[in-house]
């Protein structure tokens, strides 16, 4: 299973693409991606199977990007299915996460979100996640996307590393970490994310390995900018020197 994500000047669509057959050694069932256009809309694709299976149904994303993000998964909740593969989007459509690891307490959630009227395409306890990101948007309009995203974190208890994007916040990538790696490429004027550095070593010699309990806001606009999920404190980061 693994994650790839990528904001700069080059094809997001390759990076991703690529970056995802560099993780395919860590196995997984199903693969997906979300791009941003130029109008700051997503596009979508998943599949159940092989990179290879995704390629043949999203190439005509090709160059169409700069910004997006990939999964492989491991299904731990849900059969491997093309509803139950990464991205998963929120109800208003504004939200897209792709996750590795397991959110313990999806099931109690997910009858609260039901409550107050969401639904649901898919068995995964990522989907709850991605909507109570929304949720917490939906009660308090004035709360920005990355606090959205810590206050869901707050909520949840077990493993994830997650990348998450909004429609209304185009080339941000929000980026968390618990339990399962993320680690962070530092470029010139372009930023990656991947669940370990292989994806994006051929671009850059410069990484964040992302520690636990950490969330870090990532765009070209304002660069890195590392939190506790916790307490919001802000972390400064150890750069690392990629010897690959
Ligand atoms: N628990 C999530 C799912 O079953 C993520 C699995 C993974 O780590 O790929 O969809």
């Amino acid at each position: 299973c693994g994650i790839v994500g990528y904001t700069g000047f080059q094809d997001a669509y390759d990076i991703v693409i690529n970056g995802l057959r560099r993780l395919e050694y860590r196995g997984y069932d199903s693969a997906g991606i979300v791009l941003e256009n130029t109008e700051s809309i997503f596009a979508v694709e998943k599949t159940k199977g092989k990179v290879d299976d995704l390629v043949s149904i999203s190439s005509q994303l090709k160059g169409t990007s700069k910004v997006g993000m990939g999964h492989t998964r491991w299904a731990t909740h849900g059969v491997p299915s093309d509803r139950n593969s990464h991205p998963h989007i929120s109800n208003n459509g504004k939200l897209a996460i792709v996750h590795n690891g397991i959110i313990e307490n999806y099931d109690t959630i997910k009858t609260m979100l039901i409550d107050k009227g969401f639904s649901f395409k898919s068995e995964t306890d990522t989907e709850v996640l991605v909507n109570l990101i929304q949720y917490f948007m939906d009660v308090n309009q004035s709360m920005d996307f990355p606090t959205a995203v810590r206050s869901a974190l707050n909520e949840v208890y077990g493993a994830y590393a997650i990348t998450v994007m909004h429609e209304d916040y185009p080339g941000l990538l929000v980026v968390a970490r618990l339990g399962s790696p993320l680690a962070i490429g530092i470029g010139e004027n372009e930023f990656f994310i991947a669940s370990d550095a292989s994806p994006f070593v051929e671009f850059t010699k410069e990484a964040i390995y992302l520690e636990e309990g950490h969330m870090a806001t990532i765009s070209l606009q304002d660069g890195v900018d590392i939190r506790t999920i916790a307490g919001n404190s802000k972390i400064s980061p150890e750069i690392q020197q990629l010897k690959l």
